[in-house]
């Protein structure tokens, strides 16, 4: 069995989503077996919150992981670059509490781990990744998340929005190293221009900006070009991707969602984690 990390560190630098706030992220290689983990470098004794579903602390509109008043959060696109990209292990410091957006996808990230390689790591530990035997449900109202026993890893996300430049969007997509560099790491975070003006009263998105996200109006988008037609849809299981890498190994299924959350996507991670119990 082979596990990997990366070859060399990788340092990038920029602003929360949410938060506003700057922080610095380096990402090191990592002993075989430790997983991927974050470390709080700039806290007392620098406390380590594992990428684990059991540390989701809270899912509104991005992934946070906790463990006690210690926290970080919108982990799930570093979290789907390094599960994307293969790096089953890998110490990630931050010097905050939320991670970079940087230009609102994975590309940056993605770019980072191909620039440095990945590092092979000899083991004799099969992974404890569950097989997914019968189909699993996730739903609330008419949004679901659910995994497929198949012969591969696919993911298949539906969305739905009043908005014309976005309406319906499907998009079906096959796990590769290769294939999420160029057709799900670039797509970005998006939002509507009629939630925006909540979100920032409610103490959110204050790091949002046409920079890092797409916005979308009623006569369209705010800032094209978008780098795919149904780059919404992209972004959404480059979440997901994201969210199920806390379940450690994602075990080979079909993943298929529609209008989903990262809080219906948290409790797929968990049902599939149950699977192992
Ligand atoms: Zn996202």
């Amino acid at each position: 069995m082979q596990q990997h990390t990366v070859a060399a560190s990788i340092a990038q630098t920029g602003v929360g989503l949410h938060s506003g706030v700057n922080t610095h992220v380096r990402i090191l290689p990592a002993e075989v077996g430790s997983g991927r983990y974050f470390v709080r470098v700039d806290l007392p004794d620098a406390p380590i919150i594992p990428a684990q579903v059991a540390a989701v602390s809270q899912t509104v509109l991005s992934t946070q992981l906790g463990k006690g008043e210690v926290s970080v959060r919108t982990v799930e696109h570093l979290l789907a670059a390094l599960v994307g990209m293969g790096v089953d292990n890998a110490r990630i410091e931050i010097d905050g509490a939320e991670l970079p957006l940087l230009d609102g996808s994975a590309r940056i990230w993605t770019e980072s781990i191909a620039a440095v390689g990945l590092l092979s790591q000899p083991t004799n530990d099969s992974p404890l990744s569950p097989v997914i035997k019968e189909p699993i449900w996730i739903y609330e109202g008419d949004t679901f998340v659910a995994a497929i026993p198949a012969p591969e890893t696919r993911f298949s996300y539906g969305i739905d929005f009043d908005l014309p430049a976005i309406g319906n969007q499907w998009h079906s997509w096959l796990l590769s190293a290769a294939s999420f560099a160029a057709e799900i790491a670039p797509a970005r975070t998006f939002g509507l221009l009629h939630q925006l003006e909540y979100l920032q009263k409610s103490g959110l998105i204050k790091g949002g900006s046409l920079e890092n996200a797409l916005v979308c109006g009623p006569d369209g988008w705010l800032n094209p070009p978008l780098r795919f037609a149904n780059e919404p849809v992209r972004h959404k299981i480059l979440d997901l991707v994201g969210d199920l890498s806390l379940v450690g190994n994602i075990p080979q299924a079909h993943f298929l969602a529609y209008k989903a959350s990262h809080n219906l996507h948290i409790q797929l991670a968990q049902r599939i984690l149950d699977l192992g119990r």
